[in-house]
C-alpha cells in the first residue's frame, strides 16, 4: 500500500554527495552509460557537466530571438540587482535544501520580502544569510497592503514575494498582488521551485498528461459532497479527458474525505495520498478509498497531505 522512500533528508557528511559521486564517475571516464552500447548517447557526452551546460547556455545566446529551443541561460551577472518588478519566488515544501539558487540571489537583492508570515520565514532567510527588510503579506491585510506595494512596484522597487511553503500563487494569497501588479503594467517575474501538487502528482504514477487542481475542499460536509458529484458528473463518464484531480487537505479532513470520496465515487476508487512530502516522515499511500479509510481506523493522520485520484480509475 506504502512507498516510503526512508531517504536521508539532509546530505549524510559521511556518503558522498550525488553531485560528488557524479564528479567522480566523470574523472573515472564512467558516464554511467556505455557509448559503445547505448545508440543513443551523443558524441559530445564525453564532456563533463560544466561543458554541457556551457553548450547549452551558448546556444542560449544564439538563440536570442528564442525559437522555443534554448534549454539553459545563466544569470548574466549573479551579483547584479534585479530588475524593478514583483518576483514569486518559489521556497521549500519542508526540505530546506530545495531552494534555488537564483532564488536565494532574487531574495538577498530585494528591497523588500513580502511573506505570508514573517515569523515562519525567518528559519529560511536566516539559513540562507538573507538579511532583508520583510513584511507580512497574507489573507487578512492583503486588501489593505496592496495599493501600498503596487505605489512601491511603480516607482521601481523590487519586491519578492514568498509565502510559507512552495510556490507564491498555489492555494495562497499572491494572485491578489499579481493582478494588480499586472494591471498596472508592473513587471511580474516567476521563480519556478517546489509546489506540493506538482510533486504529489508526478510521484504518484496517477496520468499526468492532463490533471486539475481541485485547491482545498470544502469545509462543509454537504459542500464537499456537492463539489465531489459536480466532478463526477463532469468527469465521471469522458474516459479521454478526464484529468488527475489533486486537492490539498488538512489532516483532520483526511478521513471524513475519504469516506465521502468512497460514497461518490464508489468504494473501489483509486486514491493517492502523498504526505509529509520532502520531509523525514514522506510516504505516498495508494488504494482505494475504502482500504485507506481502514488504514485510518487505527492511525491518526498526522502531517500534510495531497489527496489524488484519477475519476476513470478504479481498483
Ligand atoms: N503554495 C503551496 C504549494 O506550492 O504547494 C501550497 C500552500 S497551501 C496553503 C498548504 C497546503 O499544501 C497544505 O495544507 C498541504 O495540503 C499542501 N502541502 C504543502 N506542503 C506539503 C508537503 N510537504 N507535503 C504534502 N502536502 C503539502
Amino acid at each position: 500500500m506504502s512507498r516510503n522512500p526512508d531517504s536521508p533528508r539532509i546530505a549524510d557528511e559521511n556518503q558522498p554527495s550525488d553531485a560528488e559521486r557524479k564528479a567522480d564517475s566523470v574523472e573515472a571516464g564512467d558516464s554511467g552509460t556505455d557509448p559503445e552500447s547505448d545508440p543513443d548517447t551523443d558524441s559530445d557526452a564525453d564532456e563533463n557537466a560544466d561543458g554541457l551546460i556551457a553548450e547549452n547556455a551558448s546556444r542560449a545566446d544564439e538563440d536570442e530571438e528564442g525559437d522555443g529551443q534554448s534549454q539553459l541561460v545563466e544569470a548574466i551577472d549573479p551579483f547584479s540587482a534585479p530588475a524593478p518588478g514583483l518576483y514569486l519566488v518559489a521556497t521549500p515544501i519542508g526540505n530546506l535544501e530545495d531552494m534555488t539558487y537564483r532564488a536565494v540571489r532574487i531574495l538577498k537583492t530585494s528591497d523588500l520580502i513580502l511573506a505570508e508570515d514573517t515569523r515562519h520565514s525567518r528559519v529560511l532567510l536566516g539559513h540562507y544569510g538573507i538579511a532583508r527588510p520583510s513584511e507580512s503579506y497574507n489573507d487578512f491585510n492583503k486588501e489593505k497592503r496592496t495599493p501600498g506595494y503596487i505605489d512601491r512596484l511603480k516607482q521601481g522597487g523590487r519586491l519578492a514575494l514568498i509565502c510559507d511553503a512552495g510556490t507564491p500563487g498555489i492555494a495562497d494569497p499572491a494572485f491578489n498582488l499579481v493582478k494588480a501588479a499586472l494591471a498596472e503594467g508592473i513587471k511580474v517575474y516567476p521563480i519556478p521551485g517546489p509546489c506540493a501538487m506538482v510533486a504529489a502528482v508526478t510521484a504518484s504514477g496517477l496520468p499526468t498528461d492532463r490533471f486539475a487542481f481541485e485547491n482545498f475542499p470544502p469545509k462543509k460536509s454537504a459542500q464537499r459532497l456537492r463539489k465531489l458529484e459536480t466532478l463526477k458528473q463532469r468527469w465521471g463518464g469522458d474516459e479521454q479527458h478526464a484529468p488527475t484531480l489533486i486537492f490539498y487537505v488538512s489532516p483532520h479532513q483526511v478521513r471524513q474525505f475519504l469516506e465521502e470520496i468512497a460514497e461518490v465515487f464508489g468504494p473501489d476508487m483509486h486514491v493517492v495520498l502523498a504526505r509529509e512530502l520532502t520531509k523525514k516522515f514522506e510516504e505516498f499511500l495508494s488504494d482505494t478509498a475504502l482500504k485507506l479509510r481502514e488504514y485510518y481506523r487505527e492511525r491518526t493522520p498526522r502531517g500534510e497531505y495531497v489527496l489524488l485520484l484519477h475519476p476513470q480509475n478504479k481498483r
